[in-house]
């Protein structure tokens, strides 16, 4: 262990960086061959108003099966592609698959916005914001369908220019959120200056609710300051009952979860909003 000194660390931690840049190489290479093979697909995670037990939105995770590594998360490939920049690639085809997707709902009488991960190198292509537009016009999708789903990097890293890139989004009718938020640096003051609509409150505060006194007290602040703000707010990884019973009685908006559903292929996605089981038993009362 790392304790017992350098050379044994050295050792310890050598043969294992060959390995983790070995695997990583790998990955890489069956990442291109992937998207080129077309073997990634979209799930769609449902979002759901908590007041009302409503679907209102669906999150396009990115799905990967590959015949030799097997189902590979995006946990894993995802810093990969961002390390050697093929993410652009990636995340131009996961805009449009969703863009698609969304149009083809909307044709068939299922009105509902998609969002989608958008990583910050490839927000800061100088031509980012004319793909978004082009890929809308190309399916014929209103923006206000579309939501990008940032990170708080963005905007610490180059705040005015991601502010002049977010406008020209804005402009598009297309909305933005602020994914993971409170694992980044930013705070809520500073969000202010962007135009952003809603927050993604990290799973890592909701995991231990409504029993981690401080967890509670950071989501409830996150709640009342984006309410102050005129922000949506959006609770990730909600997978318990009491869980979600805090979060309504916190003021929150919306959640997504595994209480509600996990990411679903599009059929199932759909099928699910429209068999009428897209709503859980809204709160009886909130009688304590
Ligand atoms: P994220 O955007 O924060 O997505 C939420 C992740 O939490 C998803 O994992 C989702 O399946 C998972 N999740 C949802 N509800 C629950 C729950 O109740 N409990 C638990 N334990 N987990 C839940 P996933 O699909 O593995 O994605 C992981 C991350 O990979 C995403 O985090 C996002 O940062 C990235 N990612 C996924 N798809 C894309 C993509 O198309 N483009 C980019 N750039 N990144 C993506
Ligand atoms: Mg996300
Ligand atoms: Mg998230
Ligand atoms: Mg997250």
């Amino acid at each position: 262990r790392a304790k017992q000194g350098g050379r044994a660390c050295f050792r310890f931690h050598q043969p294992q960086h060959d390995a983790d840049l070995r695997q990583r190489m790998r990955i890489d290479h069956a990442m291109r061959q992937a998207l080129a093979s077309h073997r990634f697909r979209l799930h769609y995670q449902p979002q759901v108003q908590l007041a009302t037990g409503r679907v209102i939105g669906a999150e396009a995770l990115i799905r990967w099966r590959d015949p030799e590594l097997g189902e590979v998360p995006p946990g894993q490939f995802i810093p990969v592609a961002e390390e050697t920049g093929f993410i652009i690639a990636i995340g131009d085809w996961v805009l449009g698959q969703a863009v698609r997707q969304a149009a083809e709902w909307r044709r068939t009488g299922l009105e509902m916005p998609v969002s989608v991960n958008v990583s910050a190198l490839q927000f800061q292509q100088a031509d980012f914001v004319e793909r978004v537009g082009a890929v809308l016009r190309e399916h014929e999708l209103p923006g206000e369908l579309l939501e990008l789903e940032l990170t708080e990097s963005l905007l610490v890293h180059d705040a005015n220019e991601a502010l002049a890139r977010m406008s020209q989004v804005a402009a598009l009718g297309v909305r933005m959120a602020i994914d993971d938020f409170g694992t980044g640096y930013s705070s809520l003051a500073y969000l202010k200056r962007f135009p952003i609509d809603r927050l993604k409150i990290d799973r890592s505060f909701v995991k231990a609710l409504p029993v981690d006194e401080s967890d509670a007290t950071i989501v409830r602040a996150i709640i009342q300051m984006a309410q102050a703000l005129g922000l949506t707010v959006i609770a990730e990884g909600v997978e318990t009952e009491p869980q979600r019973m805090f979060l309504t009685d916190a003021g929150c908006d919306e959640f997504q979860g595994f209480l509600f559903a996990p990411a679903l292929d599009a059929d199932n996605f759909a099928e699910r909003v429209r068999s009428g089981r897209d709503r859980l038993r809204p709160r009886l009362s909130l009688v304590r």
